[in-house]
């Protein structure tokens, strides 16, 4: 049974047993307030710390435009938005994903994804497939082309965002361990026009992202995107042994 306990002030504190109660009671050190129900009260009064409010959910009354590279990482990452409160909208623009058929298999992937969850998207419609060959022309390795990389679709995510007036911006590229976060930020940063960039370490929902691809049976592409990529992916050695 438990026993109600209160201070000198009448404030009323954790319950105790029974036990507990009548041997404070048998020392002095507690008086009976009452037998039925069974309280006791203490001869001093005890200060409680103050009751925190929760932290305000981040997300409450914002809309987030959310670049999608792919229908697996966008899962747990719109699933963590919307618990965060946000109104999401997802944003399709990926001109490094190569050949044409792959780039199509993963949007077609991303778009059943949407279906399923009920998420507006923004599907971008040109291919700037050249146009990203030629800004990482002669910048091939690695670190170099996956910042340009970054940017050009960041830039895009946030001129969208500007345009269409959502409060935030920020992309399914955070969930995954393959990407370079620090790098996604810095780029980022270049590439507001005038909206803000929402940063979230994603990477903890990676093996809800399993799951979650699983549930959906959704594509699962083998290598990043990049005709570089892919030939890294399959050969086993970063390109720069080709430059
Ligand atoms: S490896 Fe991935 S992130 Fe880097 S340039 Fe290629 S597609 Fe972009």
């Amino acid at each position: 049974m438990a026993v109600k306990v209160v201070d000198a002030e009448g404030k009323e504190l954790a319950p105790t047993t029974a036990e507990k109660a009548r041997r404070l009671l048998a020392q002095g050190k507690a008086e009976l307030v009452s037998r039925e129900p069974f309280v006791i009260r203490l001869p001093y009064t005890v200060e409680l710390p103050e009751r925190l409010e929760p932290e305000p959910l981040p997300g409450i009354g914002k809309r987030i435009l959310l670049h999608i590279c792919c229908g697996p990482c966008a899962t747990y990452t719109v699933q963590r938005l919307r618990e965060q409160g946000f109104a999401v909208v997802g944003f399709w623009y990926n001109p490094n994903i190569h050949p044409w058929q792959e780039h199509e298999q993963r949007r077609e992937s991303a778009a059943k994804l949407a279906q399923e969850i009920d998420l507006p998207v923004i599907w971008y419609g040109r291919y700037e497939m050249p146009q990203f060959l030629r800004l990482v022309v002669g910048r091939e390795k690695p670190g170099q082309r996956c910042a340009l990389c970054y940017r050009m679709r960041l830039e895009r995510t946030a001129q969208m965002a500007t345009q269409g007036r959502f409060d935030a911006f920020t992309t399914t590229l955070l969930i995954s361990p393959h990407q370079d976060q620090q790098l996604i930020h810095r780029e980022s940063m270049a590439a507001r026009y005038g909206v803000g960039f929402y940063f979230e370490n994603f990477r903890r929902g990676w093996g809800e992202r399993g799951r979650l691809t699983r549930q959906h049976d959704l594509y699962r592409q083998q290598y990043c995107g990049c005709i570089y990529s892919e030939w890294e992916r399959y050969n086993g050695r970063s390109v720069e042994v080709l430059l």
